[in-house]
C-alpha cells in the first residue's frame, strides 16, 4: 500500500508544525511519498515564504539590494532547522539562490525555492530521499506534460521506497523552472499519486475537510464526510476553497480518493473525495457555495424560439469580446447571459452593439450586482421536493430569486439573487437543510 501525503504551508510554517507532520508520517508506514509546500503563515500577521520570495526577487529584477529580504527568508528556514535540531546547513543553497537572483533566473525560479528548501529540510528530518521536482515534473508550453511526467515519476519512484518531492514546480524542456498557479502543491501531490497509482492521496491542511457552507457566513457549519469529484468541482468553482481546483484531475483519472485532513487535529477523519459512493450524505444537500459580482444581460426578441442559430449568435457577441459566460437561462422570447461583472464592465457597450448587429433583438436589459449560489448534492436526484424547499426557505426570508438553473444531472441548483441578499440566502438554505435536518 502507498499513500501520497501533501502538507500545506501552515502545516510546515515552523519547527513545531514540522514535528506534528513528522508524527503523522511516522504513524503510518504507508505514508511513503511526501509533497511539502513552502512555509506558510505562523499567525495571521505573518507572511508566507512564497510571498517573501516574490518580493525579494522583484528587488533583484530591479537591480536593487535584496540582501535584507533574502536574510529574512533564510531566518525562516534556520528557525525550523534549529527547532528540529538537524545537522543541516543551507549555506550552499542560499549562495546559489543569491547568485541566480542576480542572474535573474525568473520569478518562477524564485517562488519555487520555497518548496525546494522545505523539501530538503523535510527529507533530512524524515530520513527520506529528496527528489527535486525539476527532475520529474515536466512542463511544456501548454502546461504540464502528463505523459512525460508520469513516465519519469513512475520510473524514479519505483526505485525508491520513501521520498520527498517538493510541490508547486517543475521544469520546462530547457531546464528552466516553471510553477503551477498559486496553491499548486496540491496539483503536485495529485500528479505523484497518479503516477504511482497510490491507494490514497492525503492532503493535510489546517481545517478538518470541507464544510457544508462558508464559516464566514454560517457559524460553525457542519463538515462534509464524503463528496464526489463532480460535487467538489461544482463547489470549488463556486468559491469553496480548500483544495486547488486543478488538483482533482490527475487522481480522478485513476480513481484515487483524496482525503483532506487536519495537521492540527489528526484524529479527525476529514473529508473523503471519491469518484462515486453509495454513502448518502448526512443531509439532502452536500454543500452550498456561491460568488458575488455577476451581471445579467437579458436579450428579448419576439419569436426567438423559432429563430435557428439565435443562441449561437448571442454567445458569439460575448466570444468576440473575449468574455466567458456562466449561465444562460432562456425563455420563449428571452435569452439571458450571466457574466462576471468585472470582466464585462469595460466592454459592455461593445457587447451591446455586437448583440444588435448579430441578433437584431427587440430590447437588451442589463442588471448588475448579482450573486450566484450553487446548492450541490448527489442526494437531490433521489429526493423529491428539494427545489421546493430551497425556494420556500428563500421566500420566507423575503429573498427575491432572479434566476434558477438546474442542470439535467440534478447534481446542483443554481440560484441568482441580488448581491445584497447573498449571505441571507445562504443562511436560509443552510437552515432548511442542515439546522432543521429536513
Ligand atoms: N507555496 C505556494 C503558494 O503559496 C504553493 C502552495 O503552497 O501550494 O501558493
Amino acid at each position: 500500500m502507498a499513500k501520497v501525503v501533501k502538507f500545506g504551508g501552515s502545516s510546515l510554517a515552523s519547527a513545531e508544525q514540522f514535528k506534528k507532520v513528522g508524527d503523522i508520517i511516522r504513524a503510518d508506514a504507508d505514508r511513503r511519498y511526501v509533497v511539502p509546500s513552502a512555509p506558510g503563515k505562523r499567525d495571521k500577521k505573518d507572511t508566507k515564504v512564497t510571498d517573501m520570495l516574490y518580493a525579494c526577487y522583484e528587488l533583484a529584477e530591479e537591480d536593487k539590494d535584496f540582501s535584507k529580504e533574502l536574510k529574512a527568508i533564510r531566518a525562516r528556514y534556520d528557525e525550523i532547522i534549529k527547532g528540529l535540531k538537524l545537522k543541516l546547513s543551507l549555506d550552499d543553497e542560499f549562495d546559489a539562490i543569491e547568485n541566480n537572483f542576480k542572474f535573474k533566473y525568473g520569478k518562477d525560479y524564485a517562488a519555487s525555492r520555497g518548496e525546494y528548501l522545505n523539501g530538503i529540510i523535510m527529507a533530512n528530518y524524515l530520513g527520506y530521499e529528496f527528489i527535486d521536482a525539476a527532475d520529474v515534473i515536466c512542463f511544456n508550453n501548454d502546461g504540464y506534460d502528463v505523459k512525460k511526467t508520469n513516465r519519469l515519476l513512475a520510473k524514479r519512484l519505483s526505485k525508491c521506497e520513501r521520498a520527498v518531492i517538493p510541490g508547486f514546480y517543475g521544469a520546462l524542456p530547457d531546464g528552466s523552472i516553471k510553477t503551477f498557479s498559486r496553491g499548486g502543491s496540491d496539483i503536485t501531490g495529485s500528479i505523484v499519486a497518479r503516477a504511482i497509482k497510490a491507494d490514497v492521496y492525503e492532503n493535510w491542511t489546517d481545517v478538518s475537510g470541507f464544510l457544508v457552507a462558508d464559516p464566514r457566513i454560517i457559524d460553525n457549519p457542519a463538515g462534509i464526510e464524503t463528496i464526489t469529484y463532480r460535487e467538489l468541482r461544482e463547489l470549488s468553482y463556486m468559491g469553496a476553497s480548500v483544495l486547488h481546483e486543478e488538483a482533482i484531475f490527475p487522481v480522478r483519472q485513476e480513481g484515487i480518493p483524496i482525503n483532506i485532513r487536519n495537521t492540527n487535529a489528526p484524529e479527525d477523519n476529514g473529508t473523503w473525495i471519491v469518484e462515486s459512493t453509495c454513502q448518502k450524505s448526512k443531509y439532502v444537500i452536500t454543500g452550498i457555495a456561491g460568488k458575488k459580482g455577476f451581471c445579467s444581460i437579458n436579450i428579448e426578441k419576439e419569436m426567438m424560439n423559432s429563430e435557428i442559430g439565435f443562441g449561437r449568435r448571442v454567445l458569439q457577441a460575448f466570444e468576440q469580446n473575449d468574455i466567458s459566460f456562466e449561465h444562460t437561462p432562456s425563455g420563449i422570447d428571452t435569452f439571458t447571459v450571466f457574466v462576471h461583472q468585472d470582466e464585462f464592465i469595460d466592454k459592455e457597450q461593445k457587447v451591446v452593439s455586437a448583440l444588435h448587429r448579430l441578433c437584431n433583438p427587440d430590447s437588451i436589459d442589463i442588471e448588475a450586482d448579482l450573486a450566484l449560489i450553487a446548492v450541490v448534492g448527489r442526494g437531490m436526484k433521489s429526493t423529491r421536493g428539494t427545489a421546493g424547499r430551497i425556494f420556500s426557505a428563500l421566500a420566507h426570508s423575503r429573498i427575491n430569486v432572479k434566476m434558477i438553473d438546474q442542470g439535467s444531472s440534478e447534481l446542483n441548483i443554481i440560484i441568482g439573487v441580488a448581491n445584497a441578499d447573498f449571505e441571507e440566502a445562504i443562511k436560509a438554505i443552510y437552515d432548511i437543510f442542515v439546522t432543521t435536518k429536513l
